[in-house]
């Protein structure tokens, strides 16, 4: 098994939508936070979230609300 340092692992705790950034923002249970764009949370929820692993390798996720 490959394993990711940049990757949680933990469960999700908290999911919602901002209405500042326009990001969905999710937050792990060992309080790790990450920000996706609608576009990328709506592709993790589709495939799952076992899917994670795969968009966090293909996509760099950006924290930064200017990138999108
Ligand atoms: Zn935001």
């Amino acid at each position: 098994m490959v394993t990711s340092s940049h990757l949680p692992r933990s469960p999700i705790r908290e999911v919602f939508t901002c209405p500042d950034c326009n990001k969905v923002h999710v937050t792990f249970w060992d309080d790790v936070k990450k920000i996706y764009s609608q576009q990328e949370w709506e592709y993790i929820v589709g495939q799952g979230v076992k899917a994670l692993k795969k968009i966090t390798e293909i996509m760099p996720i950006s924290d930064d609300p200017k990138v999108f």
